[in-house]
């Protein structure tokens, strides 16, 4: 089925850099508003099943939230209810405190909750609703390299054939990751505050497989309605369910105690120490191989201001604003950048017919007030470490203090 847009006049065209979920959401919306849409990623089209073997392993699955969810709703489409089909409602958080002691916090009383989703499944149904447009075209394995934002001529790699590639666009939106090549361009042509922070803990990617059961049935190891996490004050592990069953589990430590774990035995010996309820779960071998495996990602945090270059160029997603995990946002604000955006061209007026002198009014406005925005999650998003894995077991540690007490 396709989606077409009334075909009268030329359309302004837009090229949106970066087909990752962010990217791929501003299509639907700029493909929607009746803009004439051209999509430039640098990967294979993950929709070819051959492709998926190739995919990056970054968080297999994420939590999506109200905020994210309503940008998909926003629109219009029916994304929102799409995508809740394929998730995993989490309730609250469940504590692992050690010695097999669980101690579930719900989000909320009345039954709020965000949703484990995998993040293959939202790209897929972003990436096909985009394929129904009529307005829209995609190219994949083109990487961009430059621009002249004045011109709107861009340039790209066809990473197949190793070709140059040339294009033009009215307005040029860079959704291409916290190593945004789009914001260094812009960074030649507006006087950018920037800056960047590594924390000095990495992340490594385990999974505890679904077990089954007396019916030789599989089953979730644990209870698939929490966001576990096992709060180890200077370093934590986390899970999130996947609807096959499995969890996906984040080990967060600083690199130096990754590379403390030279040997199989020193692993064993950390997790019998720190984690000794999840050896079971994900099985001593699959433990072993995943943790020698798997790879280490570093985590940052970036800031810059301003988003925007006249009429002509945003930056928006991790691309604007990329933030540490904690707070499991950058996702969602990165759709919220994408409503945002779309509310401000609503209320500018911005046409895909005509070009606009309020559309450079309407990118400082996303700028203006989307800044202090992204500034704050950032922070949040550094705090909600200290509090995920350590603050936690507080009240608990407390409790448990007062009744030995008593
Ligand atoms: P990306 O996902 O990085 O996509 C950018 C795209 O641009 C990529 O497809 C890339 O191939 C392409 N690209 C890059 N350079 C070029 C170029 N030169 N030319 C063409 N294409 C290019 N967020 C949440 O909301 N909830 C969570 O639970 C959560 N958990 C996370 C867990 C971990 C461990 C990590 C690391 C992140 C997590 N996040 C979470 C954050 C989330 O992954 C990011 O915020 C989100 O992926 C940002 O989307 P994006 O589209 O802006 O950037």
């Amino acid at each position: 089925m396709s989606t077409s847009v009334q075909e009268t006049v030329p359309k302004r065209r837009v090229a949106i850099i970066g087909g990752g979920l962010v990217g791929a959401l501003a299509v639907l919306y700029f493909a929607k508003r009746g803009w004439q849409v051209s999509l430039f990623e640098l990967r294979e089209d993950l929709r070819v099943p051959e492709n998926k073997k190739n995919l990056s392993h970054r968080s297999i699955n994420l939590a999506l939230s109200a905020r994210g969810l309503s940008a998909l709703k926003r629109i219009s489409l029916g994304l929102d209810d799409k995508i809740l089909e394929h998730v995993i409602h989490m309730k609250g958080r469940m504590i692992h405190l050690g010695e097999g002691k669980l101690k579930s916090q719900l989000y909320g009383v009345f039954g709020e909750c965000i949703h484990s989703v995998e993040r293959e499944i939202l790209l897929e149904l972003l990436l096909n609703t985009a394929a129904t447009f009529t307005n829209v075209k995609m190219y994949f394995q083109h990487q961009f390299k430059r621009c002249n934002f004045d011109d709107g001529i861009l340039e790209f790699e066809n990473k197949k054939t190793g070709n140059p590639f040339q294009d033009s666009a009215d307005l040029i939106i860079g959704a291409d990751g916290a190593f945004s090549a789009v914001r260094t361009q812009l960074m030649r042509v507006v006087r950018m505050d920037y800056s960047q922070e590594y924390i000095s803990h990495a992340y490594l990617e385990l999974t505890i497989p679904p077990r089954v059961n007396d019916k030789d049935e599989e089953e979730f190891a644990m209870d698939p309605n929490h966001l576990h996490i096992w709060p180890r004050h200077s370093f934590m592990m986390i899970a999130l369910p996947n609807r096959n069953k499995s969890f996906t589990c984040t080990l967060f430590m600083p690199f130096e105690n990754f590379d403390a774990l030279k040997t199989e035995d020193d692993l064993m010996e950390f997790f019998r120490k720190y984690y000794a309820d999840s050896i079971p779960l994900i099985g001593e071998d699959q433990l072993k191989k995943g943790y020698f495996r798997n790879p280490r990602g570093s985590l940052m945090s970036i800031k810059c201001k301003p988003y925007h270059y006249k009429d002509r160029a945003v930056i928006i997603g991790d691309a604007a604003h990329c933030m540490v995990p904690f707070y499991g946002q950058g996702m969602n604000c990165g759709f919220q950048d994408v409503e945002m955006l779309n509310g401000i061209f609503e209320e500018y007026e911005i046409s895909a017919v005509q070009s606009s002198d309020k559309l450079a009014l309407a990118l400082e406005e996303f700028t203006k007030r989307r800044h202090p925005d992204a500034i704050a999650i950032c922070d949040l998003a550094m705090y909600n470490y200290i509090e995920m894995r350590s603050s936690v077991v507080k009240p608990w540690y407390l409790l448990r203090k007062r009744i030995e007490e008593t």
